[in-house]
């Protein structure tokens, strides 16, 4: 079942506009239903008209900092507890600041390879110490390192998905038209998505509109495509990538969202079909 835009069950009873593709009907909605990702959004627009694209370095500063912040915790808590550690066992103090300074050592040595990873587009790691894996549960903590500083999330979740993407593109891994699956969310203005489904059709690839996240990871189990090239907000990349990233290999592409969340996102389409490219044989 090749380039056919798919979409899940149930779809909501809000859809008004309707695309075209391959014989199929399918509804896309039109009317802007905030993901959860977005619940706490203002009304307001979005910083850089919704334009998050920038620089990777506010990945690497802040897990830096969010494993230096862990190591100086850790160190902490164990000062002040020595005490009564030392009660239960009085080399017990000592061997848990060994521990502390291991991790900060693996911490450093692991985010300078994954540096180095990125800047010499090679991939340096096997997959599950790097973006298959630990880089993975990273992501959460880059962002939130970051609120604390005040920059909103979607600059760090747009800095570590480039990231992401520089290492997963490092590997090879080729797959068949028909084992690939493309992710696209309910949010793409038409202009966008039309650019989605042309590609799609040249290249032969099935296309599924993940209304939700859950849907999403419901049409990969369903599929079970041997790679996937995945659309979303910086936001909702993070949770998908941190759910299936291990499991499969994924290219992911942010959008710009102009207009606010969950409406009339753009992406780069020359980019998505770098991506496509990627992967096919
Ligand atoms: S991908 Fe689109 S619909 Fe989903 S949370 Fe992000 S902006 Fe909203």
């Amino acid at each position: 079942m090749s380039n056919s835009l798919e979409s899940p069950s149930p779809q909501p009873a809000t859809s008004s506009a309707i695309a075209r593709q391959a014989g199929l009907l399918v509804k896309i909605e039109t009317d802007r239903r905030l993901g959860h990702e977005w619940d706490e959004w203002d009304g307001k627009p979005l910083p850089n008209a919704g334009d998050f694209r920038t620089t990777t370095g506010k990945y690497f500063l802040f897990t830096a900092v969010g494993i230096a912040g862990i190591v100086t915790a850790s160190g902490v808590a164990i000062y002040l507890l020595s005490p009564r550690l030392a009660q239960l066992a009085s080399w017990l103090p000592r061997a848990l600041y060994l521990a502390d300074a291991m991790f900060a050592a693996a911490g450093a040595v692991w985010l300078a390879l994954i540096g180095l990873s990125y800047a010499t587009n090679r991939a340096l790691l096997p997959g599950r110490f790097a973006e298959r894996g630990l880089l993975l549960k990273t992501l959460r903590l880059s962002s939130r390192v970051g609120e604390m500083f005040g920059v909103q999330r979607d600059w760090t979740d747009n800095a570590a998905v480039a990231v992401y993407d520089r290492l997963a593109w490092a590997r090879e891994w080729r797959v068949r038209a028909n084992e690939l699956l493309i992710l696209i969310p309910r949010c793409l203005s038409r202009a966008s998505l039309d650019g989605v489904m042309d590609i799609a059709k040249r290249y032969d690839v099935a296309t599924f509109v993940a209304t939700r996240g859950a849907y999403a990871r419901q049409a990969i189990r369903e599929r079970r495509p041997k790679a996937v090239v995945a659309v979303a907000c910086e936001r909702d990349m993070v949770s998908g990538l941190r759910d299936v990233a291990g499991r499969l290999p994924v290219l992911g592409l942010t959008m710009q969202l102009p207009n606010g969340p969950c409406k009339d996102a753009s992406l780069d389409l020359a980019k998505m079909e770098e991506f496509v490219r990627k992967y096919l044989k």
